[in-house]
């Protein structure tokens, strides 16, 4: 290869809708529709269709979701919401802001998401939720997790920030929770031209609510029953968003393509993949694979002009951030081991076939 091939590059994608988005920012302009407004709703009416959910509310990125999430389940101080080590530290951010604590639990060795028989054990009397991870794309054991959340009579959290078009069952995520969060950031499989996230689900009055909360705590202007958030989303954010919402199942398509020759004809013992179970349809947000010398590795794709990433080095409970909850290396094994020897390989819709063949060959001769 005479280039070098990212992890991921936008450009691609951006450079061929370029025309389609500065048709609808100009609208937008024109309409002067910066903030909410008809293009963020039309979105919302269209996602929440995608989702096959009766709501959808836009926010102003996927942090917020999650956080407003816990807010319109009534989630706050003094209580407790289990989450997997091993995901973005945003999962963990809307549990703190609500005022809960975040409780983690490990993920499992193979399907590296939230293990579902190491939540009873972390169940106290302050427990209230289950936020789960569709991490790197691939739905997780929805059904178990949601058979403990029912037993103990515990809310149920989709975290589908990387999820947006995976399936379960041949069910979109987005509507096995009682509330699921997306985020639109740009790296996303549907990512904003801008910073955006959203809230999907099934129940009128978490919707209202969330609604609400996002818009200064007011339905009726001027008129704050509670106290509220800037969080809307923008109206530049929700047309490029209605745009890329109907290129995404062929994005998505081409990702999966690019995965299976990835899982099909990558074949060296060194390197482990994510295992997809039956059912669970992923949208390969990342390609992460495990090697025993991850630096190795690293270096050897590097020199091969190949530049891989990092998702993600340091699992949640040890974060300084989280110091405070006092865990210690040895907590939640398989999390730690994931952190310290994972890599992403090359995964957008653009990579040409070449550039996958070079990937493939290339780990092959490691
Ligand atoms: C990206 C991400 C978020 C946060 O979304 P932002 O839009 O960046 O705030 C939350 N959870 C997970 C798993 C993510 O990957």
């Amino acid at each position: 290869m005479n280039h070098k091939i990212p992890c991921l590059d936008l450009k691609g994608q951006h450079q061929s809708i370029k025309k389609e988005i500065f048709e609808a920012f100009e609208k937008v302009y024109d309409q002067t529709a910066f903030s909410g407004g008809p293009f963020v709703e039309e979105f919302e009416k269209a996602f929440a269709l995608f989702c096959g959910t009766n709501h959808a509310a836009g926010v102003n990125n996927g942090t917020t979701a999650l956080h407003l999430a816990m807010l319109a389940l009534g989630i706050g101080d003094g209580d407790e919401v289990i989450i997997p080590a091993n995901t973005f530290i945003a999962t963990a951010w809307g549990v703190t802001y609500s005022g809960a604590k975040p409780v983690f639990v490990d993920c499992t060795e193979d399907t590296w998401e939230i293990d579902p028989t190491k939540i009873e054990a972390a169940i106290t009397s302050k427990t209230r939720a289950v936020a789960g991870v569709h991490l790197y794309g691939q739905p997780f054991d929805i059904e178990a997790v949601k058979k403990i959340c029912t037993k103990h009579n515990l809310f149920l959290i989709e975290d589908a920030a990387q999820a947006q078009g995976a399936r379960y069952h041949g069910k979109p995520v987005g509507g096995f929770g009682d509330l699921a969060c997306f985020s639109f950031y740009p790296g996303k499989n549907l990512g904003a031209c801008g910073e955006a996230g959203g809230v999907t689900t099934n129940n009128e009055a978490y919707y209202k609510h969330i609604l609400s909360l996002r818009n200064h705590g007011s339905v009726v202007r001027y008129h704050h029953d509670e106290v509220g958030y800037n969080m809307r989303m923008g109206g530049l954010e929700g047309a490029s968003l209605s745009i890329k919402l109907k290129h995404l199942p062929s994005w998505n398509a081409r990702r999966q393509v690019i995965a299976q020759a990835y899982q099909q004809r990558i074949q060296n013992p060194k390197l482990k993949m994510q295992i997809q179970p039956e059912g669970h349809e992923s949208i390969f947000h990342l390609f992460v694979v495990t090697t025993s010398d991850r630096d190795g590795l690293m270096k050897y794709l590097n020199d091969n002009n190949i530049n891989p990433g990092l998702h993600y080095p340091i699992p949640c409970h040890l974060q300084k951030a989280y110091s405070d909850l006092g865990h210690k290396e040895g907590d939640f094994p398989n999390s730690e081991y994931l952190a310290s020897h994972c890599l992403s390989l090359p995964m957008f819709a653009e990579l040409t076939n070449a550039e996958v063949d070079y990937v493939i060959e290339t780990l092959n001769k490691y």
